[in-house]
């Protein structure tokens, strides 16, 4: 018995390199943003428009914001949450920032 030559199957898929001809644009419906893919569309729109973020909310107040990130460095700055206390060597003083402290220091305990 002989095997037949087998066809030849190609592959040819249907998503060739076309230089983004016959691409389906997705319109962002806000603005005149266009993207390939509904992704890019839906984060788009959440950074551009605010649609569909996970807003973070602060545990303390009323602060909403996109990333932790931003939280952590409100919770800080307004709650003194988490914060890494500069301490000064000369006195009680502590600051929040090394910039702070310097000026603290400069200020109050600079020599001339
Ligand atoms: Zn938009
Ligand atoms: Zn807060
Ligand atoms: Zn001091």
């Amino acid at each position: 018995m002989r095997t037949q030559g087998q066809d030849e199957q190609a592959h040819h898929g249907a998503q060739g390199h076309k230089h983004n001809i016959g691409v389906q644009w997705h319109q962002c419906p806000h603005c005149d943003y266009k993207a390939k893919t509904n992704n890019q569309i839906t984060r788009h729109k959440a950074r551009k428009h605010n649609i569909g973020v996970q807003w973070h909310q602060c545990t303390h107040c009323d602060y909403k914001a996109k990333t932790n990130g931003q939280i952590t460095v409100h919770k800080a700055s307004v709650h003194n949450i988490g914060v890494r206390w500069k301490q000064c060597t000369e006195c009680d003083f502590k600051a929040k920032t090394n910039g702070n402290l310097n000026q603290h220091i400069t200020s109050h305990h600079a020599s001339a």
